[in-house]
């Protein structure tokens, strides 16, 4: 059963970033990051706008060098010649403050500023490097992402906590010390960027690690201390499955507590993989905790000694492709469709219980059952398919589902 007031969200300011609003209750806000050669203005316009297509509401872009720099207007032309609104977000180290004040048609066309208070300069330079990057967010009445990671913790935060530590009569461990530095580093960075002037709902703060328990602990520690909208996302969290359980472990454990304004899954892709797969799995996160809903949800059982053959696998593979391929046209014509709820079950024993929980479910024979496969609709049984063609003729009836569940843009209701 569920708890009560899961994912009922943390009180936190809303910041609007070119309109998409993070925080302050809004629907938390899926981001995505380009992997391409920020100089390359064609290949990142392309990414950015195949992150947005798939559903990305904000998307980063590393400005790592003037070069770089100089090609952000064009990539913001680019994308919103390919169609998408998407803000596009400029992630700074070691030379944003130069970056922006010597591109400032870049500073213009970015939408937000991610500044990493470990990687703005050393000693007496740090604080007056980002004050530079707050002042021109200023100018150009820009939001700020402060962003801390653990792989680029600002050393002298942490070595003052670690000294004060050393003093105390019972010293805290390492780790309770890293996770307090970055929790520091975070909230100062966010105080020192006010004292410049930068509105409080102007800031946005993150504080990344790669474990876990790490993050959790780090995360609510950030939530005990202020209002500001959080970013979350585990860093570095790997390739493949082991990237996105963690991301999805880590992610859920705080969206239960309320505690997330925005998310991004930094996973590894494959080499020449699809990049665009960081966002499906923020996605399937938030709509698997029912905090949002992106795509209709298919429902099928794991098979076993009573599915010999792979045609159940089968079926429930071409029913989740054909939603998927869909939902462009579905999405624009029929709204709402996004909640639908579909079952591909592998036998009677929990195939027509599920399927009456689902909004429309199919459930196929098993071993020895009769070859036929009852088709149950809202709950009730609907029809019975048999023989060849069951794929095409639960498609088709899926199709009629959709027309008279989530009537067409401008039609009757
Ligand atoms: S519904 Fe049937 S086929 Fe599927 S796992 Fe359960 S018993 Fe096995």
């Amino acid at each position: 059963m569920e708890s009560p007031g899961f994912g009922a969200r943390r009180r936190s300011v809303a910041v609007s970033v070119e309109g998409v609003i993070v925080g302050g209750g809004h629907p938390i806000v899926v981001q995505s990051m380009t992997n391409t050669d920020t100089a390359d203005a064609d290949a990142t316009a392309l990414q950015v706008a195949r992150l947005a297509h798939a559903g990305s509401e904000l998307v980063r872009i590393t400005v790592n060098t003037e070069v770089a720099a100089a090609a952000v207007p064009e990539i913001v032309r680019k994308v919103r010649g390919l169609g998408a609104a998407v803000p596009i977000v400029g992630d700074f180290h070691y030379n944003g403050h130069k970056l922006l004040s010597d591109y400032p048609e870049a500073a213009r066309a970015l939408a937000k500023y991610r500044i990493n208070p470990g990687n703005v300069g050393p000693g007496r330079h740090h604080d007056d490097h980002f004050a530079a990057i707050v002042r021109v967010a200023i100018e150009n009445g820009k939001p700020v992402r402060i962003g801390v990671n653990w792989g680029s913790l600002d050393q002298a935060v942490l070595a003052e906590l670690m000294d004060a530590n050393g003093r105390r009569a019972e010293p805290r461990d390492a780790r309770d010390v890293m996770i307090e530095a970055m929790v520091e580093s975070a909230i100062r960075s966010a105080e020192l960027a006010e004292a410049t002037g930068l509105a409080h709902d102007r800031i946005i703060l993150s504080a990344k690690v790669s474990g876990v328990r790490d993050l959790v602990e780090v995360y609510r520690r950030l939530a005990e201390r202020g209002d500001y909208a959080l970013h979350l996302g585990l860093t570095e969290a790997g390739m493949g499955m082991k990237g996105i359980v963690a991301s999805s472990a880590g992610l859920s454990l705080l969206l239960a507590e309320g505690i997330g304004d925005t998310i991004r899954v930094s996973i590894t892709p494959q080499p020449g993989g699809d990049r665009t797969e960081e966002v499906a799995v923020a996605q399937q996160v938030l709509q698997s905790l029912g905090l949002r809903s992106f795509m209709p949800q298919v429902s099928s059982c794991p098979g076993c000694g009573r599915t010999t053959s792979v045609y159940f696998q089968e079926l429930a593979r071409d029913i989740q492709t054909y939603l998927r391929d869909q939902m462009p046209m579905w999405r624009e014509r029929h709204p709402g469709v996004e909640d639908l709820r579909v079952a591909v079950m592998g036998c009677v024993v929990n195939g027509p219980g599920e399927s009456k929980h689902a909004d429309i479910g199919i459930s196929l024979p098993g071993t020895f059952e009769d070859p036929v496969a009852p088709v149950f609709i809202d709950g009730a049984l609907d029809r019975t398919l048999r023989g060849d063609h069951i794929a095409e003729k639960f498609k088709a009836i899926l199709d009629s589902y959709v027309e008279l569940r989530f009537p067409a843009v401008g039609a009757a209701r």
